[in-house]
């Protein structure tokens, strides 16, 4: 009782501060809470390196009362900010804001369960809903998304907010190239529905559009029929030239003789064997780094990794498929490391792993992670630059190299990606820990994730961040370069008063 006074009364304090024109009643009905417990649970992220407390935090059941509170702040004579929070996987900030409300789109009791529609092969899923729902819902029909991120533990808004790659984009495109229509609650407190053919300026604007145009409340994403098992297999590269000549033959096949997913990571140092991505390597099979030739190679070793999909009636034939596509490659011969398993089991592959570094309290370890799209014409300097010259020989954590097509992008959408047929991502997915080991500091690999981007703007490399950072306007002016001018106008035409996902630091509010 006293909990819920002390509750009503900060809600009272709220509206005074803000200016809301709703009544403390209506606002208990809405779902918002000043609850200490949520308000922590949103000042921060997976990236912990920032903690901003929210004045209050809504835990929506519909579109409907999203699009209330965001009228609300609209129409508020103070004016207050509302930023989207998925699954708060961020690094640095983006859901957080601490002049508003955050909107906690996951959880329980949000929005609905995901509808499937078989005959027309789309799921309508609510906006906070995570992958791994989405996911568990259409193998229910055995169908399943085409494309992919690496982790499921995230949430359908958040991705779309910025692409959404995996190993499958190389075919399927990301995410965002994935969706047929959306709910959209806008910078206005509008609910409206959006599509390449309805609303198609607001459709493209948030696909990509980091939150800055409206906050998703549903997404209608396409399916395919789900296959059964999969397998996984890794070989080894000593020589980066063969690796990445092998990476992009891998992208360009079409049709069914191609791997499904296409992916790889850089070995820096023997350490990253056993870390969190390559459980995989089982240890009746251990890898001898040394014995594969990476000390001729600055000690750098380089993974390629693909997967072929198949159904139990067709598993006759998988095995000469494969055959027939590993002889295409240059791998070192004797690394060859093959898995079978369920589909579902593959997708779900990271938060294996998740779970066992939770045990041993290394999951909320600040992560200052950096990912990067690369053009083709430049990932042999980054290569020379970075994997064989900043980064010494210990990584802090996995580094994952994949290449993507281009045209599997639509360039409508706000994303922005490099100039080339062909790009890279470099993600560098790190933990900082405070074990007096200097290079595992945050300190060290923040300062390691400056020279990176110095490196690269000194040697004209032209990448374009993944999940992007900045601080500054001006630097988010470079990062959208020609795309800016009509990112501006949406901003101005969906959310004048730029009150939706401040953390993103790209527009400042107007009150
Ligand atoms: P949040 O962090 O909650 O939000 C991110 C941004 O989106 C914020 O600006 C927020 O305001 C906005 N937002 C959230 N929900 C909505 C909504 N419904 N409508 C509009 N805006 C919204 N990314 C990949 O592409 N591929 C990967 O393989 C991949 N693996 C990852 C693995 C891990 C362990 C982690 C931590 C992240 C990974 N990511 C990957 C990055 C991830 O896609 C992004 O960080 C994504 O934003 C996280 O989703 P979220 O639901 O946690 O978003």
């Amino acid at each position: 009782m006293a909990t819920k006074l002390l509750l009503t009364f900060a809600i009272c304090r709220l509206i005074v501060t803000v200016g809301l024109t709703l009544e403390p009643t209506e606002l208990f009905r809405l779902g918002l809470t000043v609850d200490p417990v949520d308000v922590v649970s949103a000042s921060v992220d997976f990236g912990l390196m920032t903690k901003v407390e929210p004045l209050a935090v809504l835990r929506p059941s519909s579109a409907k009362d999203v699009a209330q509170l965001v009228k609300a702040a609209y129409e508020s004579s103070h004016g207050f900010t509302v930023s989207a929070r998925g699954h708060g996987h961020s690094i640095n900030g983006q859901a957080q804001t601490g002049t508003g409300v955050v909107v906690q789109m996951s959880g329980v009791g949000s929005g609905g369960k995901p509808r499937v529609w078989g005959g027309d092969m789309y799921v309508d899923v609510w906006g906070g809903e995570l992958w791994i729902d989405v996911l568990k819902s259409c193998l229910a029909y055995g169908l399943a998304p085409k494309s992919w991120t690496d982790y499921l533990y995230l949430s359908v808004g958040g991705t779309l907010s910025n692409a959404g790659i995996s190993g499958q984009a190389f075919h399927h495109g990301p995410q965002i190239s994935n969706v047929h229509e959306l709910d959209v609650v806008t910078g206005k407190g509008e609910l409206m529905t959006c599509s390449k053919e309805q609303n198609p300026e607001l459709f493209h604007a948030v696909l990509g559009g980091l939150g800055q145009f409206g906050i998703i409340t549903r997404a209608r994403i396409s399916l395919e029929p789900a296959p059964q098992r999969v397998r996984w297999i890794r070989v080894l590269y000593s020589n980066f030239s063969a690796f990445t000549k092998d990476q992009e033959y891998l992208i360009s096949l079409h049709g069914n003789q191609k791997f499904d997913y296409v992916e790889g990571f850089v070995i820096v140092d023997e350490g990253l064997i056993n870390n969190w991505r390559s459980s995989f390597f089982s240890p009746r099979n251990p890898v001898k780094i040394s014995s594969l030739g990476s000390n001729n190679n600055g000690g750098v070793l380089y993974c390629l990794e693909i997967t072929k999909n198949y159904h139990e009636s067709t598993v006759e034939t998988i095995d000469q498929e494969i055959e027939a596509l590993l002889k295409k490659l240059n791998f070192i011969p004797t690394s060859v490391f093959t898995t079978d398993l369920p589909y579902v089991d593959f997708l779900d592959r990271v938060h294996k792993a998740e779970l066992k570094l939770r045990s041993k309290g290394m999951w909320e370890v600040p992560h200052p992670w950096l990912n990067l799209f690369v053009p083709k014409s430049k990932i042999a300097d980054f290569d020379r630059g970075v994997f064989k010259g900043i980064l010494g020989n210990k990584t802090s954590g996995p580094i994952l190299i994949y290449p993507m097509n281009k045209n599997k992008w639509d360039d409508k959408s706000s994303v922005v990606t490099p100039d080339e047929d062909v790009f890279y991502l470099v993600a560098f997915l790190r933990s900082a820990l405070d074990n007096g080991e200097e290079t595992q500091s945050l300190e060290y690999l923040t300062n390691q994730n400056r020279r990176i981007l110095k490196f690269c703007d000194e040697n004209g490399l032209k990448v374009k961040q993944y999940l992007p950072h900045y601080k500054t306007q001006s630097e988010w002016k470079e990062h959208y370069g020609s795309k800016w001018d009509r990112f501006q106008r949406m901003k101005m035409k969906f959310d004048p008063r730029h009150i939706l996902a401040s953390g993103q630091n790209i527009f400042t509010p107007t009150f």
